[in-house]
């Protein structure tokens, strides 16, 4: 059965202010064995620190993924915000790459008030220009579009699995609190346990060999996302979220975002071992 690693979008709340070498050693040392290094105001990294993490990751055996600036809208008006939207995705790309990381997670696009068929095609030719100057750069990591929790984002379940499915290298990072928001339902272990299915039709059993997984507690209204809570401060059923994954055989990365990240990644870790241990 493939790993299923547990970690922080970000470094470690406790201590403060860590930097992500000192947020990977953190990882390591309260038992968790991944991380997403947040890019998400703009990728800021010299080759030094990227290579510097790369070396901490690796010898203890800690995962990473990267997530790409939010300033990203490959359905912008104007070109020029498109053009600099594949420069921030290319950026996170080499900067992960650089450190190891086998992941880039992004936020596509926003509708605009298209329909989503319009804006599919446009995301899709505008992903395949980064996708072609990644392979020219002989940079191999997998793109992951995310499942978003707004009604105007680009980004539901299914416009990702089409995405991915026309596109190699290319997987969602499946976002469950972003999808329970964004739905106002998959909340349960029975719909949990159809998404996988749905994932396994669509991109075959590897790709859950390998998911990039978003877990947090979710405030939500009829236009979808509003922010993240705490699971216990929330209604989302992580347990059941667990038993899916670990009945559908699921590897690779479970990020958590809840604000008070490494005690429920912890939470989401132990009782997934729990379980784990139990049914094998
Ligand atoms: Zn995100």
């Amino acid at each position: 059965m493939k790993k299923l690693h547990f970690g922080t979008a970000g470094a470690p709340r406790n201590p403060e202010n860590l930097s992500t070498v000192d947020g990977i050693k953190r990882i390591s040392e309260i038992g968790l064995d991944c991380l997403e290094i947040e890019f998400v105001q703009g990728v800021r990294m010299s080759k030094e620190t990227a290579q510097q993490i790369s070396v901490v990751a690796a010898n203890r055996n800690i995962r990473l993924s990267v997530h790409a600036p939010y300033f990203i809208n490959l359905n912008a008006r104007e070109l020029e915000k498109i053009q600099a939207s594949q420069v921030r995705l290319i950026q996170s790309a080499r900067a992960a790459s650089l450190c190891g990381a086998g992941d880039v997670v992004f936020h596509a696009a926003y509708y605009m008030g298209s329909p989503s068929e319009i804006v599919y095609d446009i995301v899709k030719k505008y992903f395949l220009e980064v996708i072609d100057q990644l392979s020219k750069e002989k940079i191999s990591i997998n793109l992951r579009p995310e499942v978003m929790g707004k009604l105007s984002q680009f980004g539901t379940l299914d416009e990702l699995l089409n995405l991915a499915s026309e596109t190699n290298g290319v997987a969602p990072c499946s976002d469950f609190a972003h999808w329970r928001a964004r739905t106002g339902k998959n909340n349960s272990y029975e719909e949990f346990c159809g998404v996988l299915a749905k994932i396994e039709k669509r991109l075959g059993k590897s790709a859950l060999g390998n998911m990039h997984i978003h877990v947090a507690g979710v405030a939500f209204s009829n236009k979808g996302e509003l922010n993240h809570l705490n699971l216990q401060d929330s209604d989302f059923k992580y347990e059941e979220l667990l038993r899916a994954l670990n009945d559908f055989k699921v590897g690779g990365i479970l990020i958590c975002e809840s604000p008070n990240l490494e005690d429920d990644a912890r939470l989401l870790q132990t009782t997934y071992t729990n379980l784990h241990n139990k049914n094998s």
